[in-house]
């Protein structure tokens, strides 16, 4: 098989209340890959709120997409090598790791594709069913706003509720979490997040006023560059860490995980360079005793939970317009089964291109 053309494309998606207070849209640099066989595999990477998502889109075009032209596209690891060392000095991380994963999504749908196979089954099938918790509590929801949202994650089964701690004040973030624990009720525990705003001796102060509340973690608590400062953190607070959001790569989190900076793990398929890196990350956490619970994306992320043993949940924000994307799977009961169609099972929607495309 040979790719034969690979077309990117920028989509602006608005969000809905009160994600929208927020973000007020999402940006999705998209691509599609043809190949002589008629084969076409989807690929995208979610820039929240947009930011960046141009510069994406134009490294994408220019630096990787010749890569990939005339190449054997069920060759994944091969072109994955060959993306990610094609260019070592103004790369990095960043922009160019959404713009591999794009691609390397892309890629593995069309292998998915031509073996017939959901890519859960293809890795190694672990679980067709995952359990997700609800995200979202931002710092511009009223408290109304959050324990609305927080209720409408209960009302469809989840069992968990993620919320942000981004006020400078931190008993103002304890009296948030407090009201949405107490409307939440017994039988929904929940997690907080930083967002790498404070440094290590307010996370120890901010946690320390949390301790007593039973939550699941306490996530991405300094800048991500920081890994020292991480397990500082995780070493000096008695709630479990999460982070690995904005982490990228294998090195990354081996040295989370040597470190001991955090319990849970969270890559983002769309950032941390694909399908092919965060299946690396996530199993080579299973040899730590270290949990994977991938950030956002649940509709692609859900094919790596299915494959993985060290799996945790996976993260619902649910702003996605109906008419986005074909395939998106349903929430029953606070879980999600995973599609069984080949690849990853997502199409654009047939109106998708024309109504939200904004670039060439
Ligand atoms: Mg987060």
């Amino acid at each position: 098989m040979k790719i034969t053309a690979v077309e990117s494309m920028l989509l602006r998606v608005p969000t809905p209340k009160p994600i929208a207070l927020e973000f007020p849209q999402q940006g999705l640099v998209t691509t599609l890959i043809h190949t002589d066989q008629g084969v076409t595999g989807l690929g995208y990477s979610l820039a929240m709120g947009g930011g960046g998502a141009e510069a994406i889109q134009v490294y994408l075009e220019t630096r990787l997409k010749p890569l990939l032209i005339g190449q054997d596209p069920l060759f994944v690891e091969r072109l994955w090598e060959r993306m990610y060392r094609a260019d070592r000095g103004i790369k990095r991380q960043g922009v160019a790791g959404y713009a591999i994963s794009a691609l390397d999504i892309g890629l593995w749908d069309i292998v998915g594709k031509a073996s017939n196979q959901p890519l859960y089954t293809l890795w190694g099938g672990m679980t067709d069913r995952v359990p997700v918790y609800g995200s979202g509590g931002w710092p511009a929801y009223s408290l109304d706003d959050l324990i609305n949202e927080a209720l409408r994650y209960k009302a469809q089964g989840c069992r968990y509720y993620k919320m942000k701690i981004h006020d400078p004040d931190p008993r103002v973030n304890r009296e948030r979490v407090v009201a949405v624990k107490k409307a939440l009720g017994d039988g929904v525990r929940m997690m907080v997040d930083v967002n790498q705003k404070l440094d290590v001796l307010g996370n120890i102060r901010q946690a320390a006023m949390l301790e007593d509340l039973d939550l699941v973690w306490y996530e991405e608590p300094v800048l991500a560059d920081d890994l020292a400062a991480c397990a500082e953190v995780a070493h000096a607070i008695k709630i479990p860490v999460a982070t690995g959001e904005n982490n990228y790569t294998r090195y990354e989190f081996r040295e989370l995980i040597e470190r001991r900076a955090a319990r849970y793990l969270m890559p983002d398929v769309c950032r941390a360079n694909g399908f092919s890196e965060t299946l690396k990350i996530a199993r080579l956490a299973a040899a730590h005793q270290v949990l994977v619970s991938p950030h956002v994306v649940h509709e692609l992320s859900l094919q790596v939970l299915g494959a993985l043993s060290n799996g945790f949940l996976a993260e619902w924000i649910d702003w996605a317009p109906a008419d986005l994307l074909e395939g998106m799977p349903k929430c029953e009961d606070g879980h999600f089964r995973i599609s069984d169609r080949p690849g990853h099972g997502l199409a654009l929607g047939p109106d998708a291109v024309k109504k939200y495309r904004v670039s060439p």
